[in-house]
């Protein structure tokens, strides 16, 4: 029987890592993460904007490993702090930031913030790079919610327990990860990334 394509996550966060492999478990790729190379490199993530990062740690990785590399960079954007934290959602509350400083430093931000103005999204931009570096496709997508004054149940991770799905009354904390998987900005981005992954492979084109 013919191997399956095989592809690399490009992240180092298992949460995160957890959600794509779930995500793309339809797509009948071989997947592993950066766990599973200890030579893996760390990128950095200078970049100013979610697509300039991910392209960074895709074609960073994609080179030093020379295997086809999906990474993603993504974030929280909340209108009353001009997009803050943005591209610095995982450093927030400085180089040693967990999450719960950054949600800390989140609700104190937005201490005198009244709720119609607590509005936010999450974006993902996910980017795939074959092994010589050339980006093969790129999507970014979106996820609105609301910041709520308390953190609000155990799933997920980063800020999920502060960011309310407005329609559901509840936070992607307390909704669990299918329900994530359906709504959230990481979700929206790989089920438009499937086509052209599939797209790839069904036309002899990933090697
Ligand atoms: P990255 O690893 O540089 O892309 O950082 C992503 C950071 O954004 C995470 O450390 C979280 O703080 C935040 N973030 C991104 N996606 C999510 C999510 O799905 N839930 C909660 N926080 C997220």
């Amino acid at each position: 029987m013919a191997s399956r394509p095989q592809l690399v996550l490009g992240t180092a966060n298992r949460k995160k890592a957890e959600e794509l492999i779930r995500l793309l478990d339809a797509v009948g790729l071989e997947i592993t993460t950066l766990a599973d190379f200890p030579e893996a490199i760390s990128v950095a993530e200078e970049g100013d904007t979610f697509a300039a990062n991910a392209a960074a740690k895709a074609i960073g990785q994609a080179r030093h490993l020379g295997r086809w590399v999906l990474a993603e960079d993504s974030g929280l954007a909340v209108d009353a702090l001009d997009g803050a934290p943005g591209v610095f959602s995982a450093r927030y509350s400085g180089p040693q930031a967990t999450d719960e400083s950054n949600n800390q430093k989140l609700l104190e931000a937005l201490r005198d913030v009244g709720p119609q103005q607590r509005t936010a999204g999450y974006v993902c931009h996910a980017t795939l790079s074959d092994p010589s570096g050339e980006i093969r496709a790129e999507i970014e997508a979106y996820c609105r919610g609301r910041i709520l004054t308390e953190a609000r149940g155990t799933h997920g991770f980063g800020y999920d327990p502060l960011f309310e799905v407005v329609e559901y009354h509840r936070s992607f904390g307390q909704l669990g990860p299918a329900v994530k998987g359906c709504l959230s900005h990481r979700g929206r981005a790989v089920r438009r990334l499937i086509p052209q992954l599939a797209a790839l492979v069904d036309t002899g084109r990933w090697t």
